[in-house]
């Protein structure tokens, strides 16, 4: 492990000012990711801001706003009464996360940030065009079970593994951002980037910025939603498929849809098709299975996952006819 310098703030502009003065500045909130990857040598920052006692905690629904702290634990958002009552795919999402001993320590900002779960990334002895621009992809021919049937390039086929990030790009929420030059507030749908030709850059985020909080705006749909997430073992795993689904039904008829998928893409997957070919009809067996054509229209599996693109239609139909009670 290569040795870094460690210091910690209780002001979040002296966190970001630290950070971004060094080209390898990072900072490290539950260290449940961070250290993990520093003891792995995946990521070799020179200088590690802890930012645990910046004052970014706190879960509150006020004005129809929910606003969620970055340093807010996985555990307390999702034992929340109004987080629960009014949007239960983010609820659901956080439980179905980890185990209950890093959700007790993990803390939202750094679930958004956590890289991905793919085996060549993590493994520093590997050539990896994310960890490594350059130096190839091996999971391109290579062992792709895990990878992306949406969204890859040749440059990077590897998934994004939050199950928050999912629910929250269903719930259309917001991530603000503290940076050098002050606040900025980024929708979710812009923060993940595709990787194109460079994998290396995966958010939105400039170097030094710091994820200050997170808003989510309540909504009839957020209200009656639901996550459903498929993994190889019951709990502590990550998807390899999830639906995140908010729904509104109006006389019998869908009137508001808003789809997230995880285990997809390289990062959270909204399809505006398959939303659409919801809206205005009833949830009928075909218009769940027109969905899924259009969810999977364009999809490119590999050659060990192409059982993705049927394990994702099916889970899509269980959340949808579960929701599908009306209201
Ligand atoms: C065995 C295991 C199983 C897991 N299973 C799942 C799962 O099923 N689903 C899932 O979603 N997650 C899962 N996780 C990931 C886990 O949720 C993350 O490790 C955790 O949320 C990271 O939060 P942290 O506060 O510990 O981040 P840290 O380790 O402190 O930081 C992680 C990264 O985020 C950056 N960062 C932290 N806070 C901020 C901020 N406010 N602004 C900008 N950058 C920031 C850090 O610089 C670092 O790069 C699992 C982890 C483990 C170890
Ligand atoms: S899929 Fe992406 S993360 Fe995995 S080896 Fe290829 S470039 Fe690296």
């Amino acid at each position: 492990m290569k040795p870094f310098d460690y210091t910690r703030t209780t002001r979040a502009s002296e966190a970001v000012r630290l950070v971004a003065a060094r080209p390898q500045g990072a900072f490290v909130a539950g260290g449940t990711e961070l250290l993990n990857l520093v003891k792995d040598q995946v990521v070799a920052p020179d200088l590690v801001v802890d930012i645990s006692r910046l004052p970014l905690s706190g879960v509150e629904l006020r004005d129809g706003t929910l606003r969620v702290g970055a340093l807010a634990r996985m555990r307390e958002v999702a034992d929340h009464a109004d987080v629960r009552t009014a949007f239960p795919v983010l609820a659901q999402a956080l439980l179905a996360s980890a185990s209950p001993q890093i959700r007790n320590r993990a803390t939202i900002g750094g679930n958004l940030m956590q890289r991905t779960r793919c085996w060549y990334y993590r493994d520093a002895g590997s050539p990896c065009n994310k960890r490594a621009p350059g130096s190839g992809c091996p999971a391109l021919t290579g062992q792709n079970r895990r990878h992306a049937i949406h969204g890859g390039s040749g440059h990077c086929i590897a998934v994004h593994p939050s199950d928050l990030a999912v629910a929250l790009t269903a719930l259309r929420a917001t991530v603000i951002v503290l940076g050098p030059q002050g606040t900025r507030a980024v929708p979710l749908e812009d923060f993940y980037l595709l990787p194109g030709t460079t994998p290396h850059k995966e958010t939105a985020l400039r170097h030094g910025e710091l994820i200050t909080e997170v808003t989510v705006p309540a909504s009839r749909p957020a209200r009656h939603s639901r996550y459903l997430k498929l993994r190889d073992r019951a709990t502590f795993e990550f998807a390899v498929v999830s639906v995140a689904a908010a729904l509104t039904m109006d006389d019998g008829e869908v009137s508001d849809a808003r789809l997230a998928f995880g285990g997809i893409a390289p990062r959270p997957w909204r399809s505006a098709e398959a939303e659409e070919a919801l809206r205005g009809r009833p949830l009928t067996g075909a218009t769940i299975e027109s969905a899924a054509r259009a969810l999977l229209s364009g999809a490119r599996p590999r050659r060990h996952n192409a059982f993705k693109a049927e394990l994702v239609r099916r889970a899509l139909a269980d959340v949808l006819t579960g929701l599908g009670g009306g209201r």
